[in-house]
């Protein structure tokens, strides 16, 4: 067994990320360090590399990067890496509305190589407990890893509706990984399946002929229409540490009703691609070149049958209360993503509390309950939507977090999180 770290980061995504480039900043890297080390499944940093559509563009500001809002002076902030790119004026002469999720991978890339608390190729498979420090289990055959804490960050995996479960196959599968598959669309049906901002990335490719030409597009959502994430400015003070402090100890059932009603502010289309689309459904009818498209908001998928190569879905018109159909010999379901419990935990199970819906419980601190958290500590990111609200799936407030966990682990405030006064008052 090694020597025990102060902390074991699982998964090495972009929230993650901040930690590991927080710990290695100003003021904590002047100070005796905490000992952490993070460690990944894949061969080296790489930010949804299946989702990398042509055009697509982050949904938040380049300067909601891994660390300015807590550590502006951190050598791994986006400015530094535009500078370092030497593209810091071309940058500036672009006047980009939002920056290309290209840029935004390599700029997260470029920080993951200058840090050697990363460890890549190494898949976890279990974590227990000894009694004193938990030992991390590789899928390879070297000595455990021993932390006295832990950070979860392993993401969420694909959700997929129970009825299409079964044809998942080469014709019908989820959009995670869309960018990395070889398939041909040309003289085909298509349904996808999910109205969000993936599903809408997904239509402009096809509209585009990424895949080739099809015979038909079909877009369900179900949604009462193709809403658009709402980036206005008070919708945006739900992404600030003011709200989550104001939202945190609300009861359980409001919070679950006030996530449900913020939706749209994390969860629509950004306004740029719905007008893309609309543009180009538009021009292709003046011209008359644009193939069959149907788009159908306020359906609700309720079957999946296959017959040879059709697929034949069928779905509730909540508008009419009808029940529907189409075909299509290709199906892409862009439905999000679910939040399970890493099997990883596994021999921790029995240790941990959870809530009604066997999800996590995180205190204040992104920390979760249980056992022996007087001694040891899980943190876990990206885990917190029904505790902390809709800004935790998100990267707007990913530094202000990661200092938080940073903060509460050294038991002192290394970083500035204070919070100010919020421009709207939530509680009185
Ligand atoms: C296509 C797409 C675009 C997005 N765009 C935006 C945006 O513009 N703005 C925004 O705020 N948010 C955006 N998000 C939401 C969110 O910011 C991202 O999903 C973000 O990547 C979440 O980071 P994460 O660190 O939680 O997880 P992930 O990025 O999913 O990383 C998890 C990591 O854990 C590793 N892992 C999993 N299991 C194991 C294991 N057993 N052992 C070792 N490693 C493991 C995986 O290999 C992976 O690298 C987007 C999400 C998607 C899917």
């Amino acid at each position: 067994m090694t020597e025990p770290l102060d902390l074991a980061g699982i998964g090495i995504g972009p929230f993650n990320l901040s930690i590991a480039a927080l710990l290695d900043s100003p003021p904590h890297s002047q100070r005796p360090r905490l000992e952490a080390r993070f460690f990944d499944r894949k061969p080296g940093f790489d930010w949804h590399p299946g989702m990398l559509l042509p055009g697509v563009r982050l949904q938040t500001s380049f300067l909601k990067d891994l660390v300015t809002g807590v550590a502006p002076q951190s050598p791994y902030s986006f400015l530094q890496f535009l500078v370092s790119q030497q593209r810091f004026y071309q940058f500036l002469a672009a006047e980009l509305p939002a920056i290309s999720r290209v840029e935004y991978g390599q700029y997260l890339s470029w920080a993951a190589a200058q840090l050697t608390s990363l460890h890549f190729d190494s898949q976890l498979e279990t974590v227990d407990f000894d009694g004193g420090h938990f030992r991390l289990h590789f899928s390879d055959d070297r000595q455990p890893v021993a932390a006295r804490h832990l950070c979860l960050g392993t993401g969420k995996p694909p959700w997929v509706p129970d009825c299409c479960r079964p044809h998942l196959g080469s014709d019908c599968f989820h959009a995670i990984g869309i960018a990395n598959r070889t398939f041909n669309l040309r003289g085909k049906r298509v349904a996808i399946v999910g109205g969000g901002q993936s599903g809408a990335e997904v239509l402009q490719a096809i509209l585009d002929e990424y895949w080739g030409r099809p015979a038909q597009i079909n877009w369900l959502s179900r949604r009462s229409n193709f809403a658009p994430l709402d980036e206005t400015p008070f919708t945006n003070e739900y992404f600030t540490p003011q709200y989550i402090a104001a939202f945190f100890d609300l009861p359980g059932a409001v919070k679950q009703r006030v996530v449900e009603e913020q939706k749209l502010a994390s969860d629509g289309i950004s306004p740029a691609t719905l007008k893309a689309i609309y543009r180009r459904l538009y021009e292709g009818q003046v011209r008359g070149d644009l193939f069959r498209v149907r788009l159908m908001p306020g359906r609700e998928l309720q079957g999946m049958a296959r017959q040879g190569d059709t697929y034949r879905l069928a779905y509730r018109n909540r508008l009419d209360a009808t029940q529907q159909q189409c075909e299509a010999e290709v199906v892409i379901l862009a439905t999000g993503f679910s939040q399970q419990l890493p099997a990883y935990l596994a021999p921790l199970r029995e240790c941990l509390e959870l809530n009604d819906s066997g999800q996590l419980i995180l205190d204040q601190h992104f920390q979760v309950q249980w056992k022996n958290m007087a001694t040891n500590r899980i943190y876990a990111v990206n885990a917190g939507r029904f505790s902390h609200g809709i800004a935790e799936p998100q990267m707007s407030l990913m530094c202000w977090r990661s200092a938080t966990i940073i903060n509460h682990l050294a038991g002192e405030e290394i970083f500035d999180t204070g919070q100010g006064t919020g421009m709207v008052d939530w509680r009185g």
